[in-house]
C-alpha cells in the first residue's frame, strides 16, 4: 500500500522511463478557461474558446499545476497518458 519511492507525492508522477502526455478533449471542453487561469504554460483557448495543449508532454515540475488543471476542468476534458 505504501509508496517507497522517493519521487514527487503527485498522483501522476510519471514511472521511471514512461513518458506523460496531456491529453484534451476539444469536443467535451466548455471553454471555461479555468485550464488556462491554472496553467497558462501549459494551456490557451482558440478563438472559440475550446482548449489547446501547448505542451504535450509537461515537465515533471509542471506536473503538479497539472494535476490542480484536471482536476478543477468543468467538463473534465483533461487528462494524462502515459505511454
Ligand atoms: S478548463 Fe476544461 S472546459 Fe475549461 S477550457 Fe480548459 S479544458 Fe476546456
Amino acid at each position: 500500500m505504501t509508496n517507497t519511492t522517493d519521487r514527487s507525492s503527485t498522483d501522476n508522477s510519471p514511472e521511471e522511463g514512461k513518458t506523460v502526455k496531456i491529453v484534451a478533449d476539444k469536443h467535451k471542453c466548455i471553454g471555461a478557461g479555468t485550464c488556462v487561469v491554472i496553467a497558462p504554460e501549459l494551456f490557451d483557448q482558440d478563438d472559440e474558446g475550446i482548449v489547446e495543449v501547448l505542451a504535450e508532454e509537461p515537465r515533471e515540475d509542471q506536473l503538479g499545476v497539472l494535476n490542480e488543471a484536471i482536476e478543477y476542468c468543468p467538463a473534465q476534458a483533461l487528462l494524462l497518458a502515459r505511454d
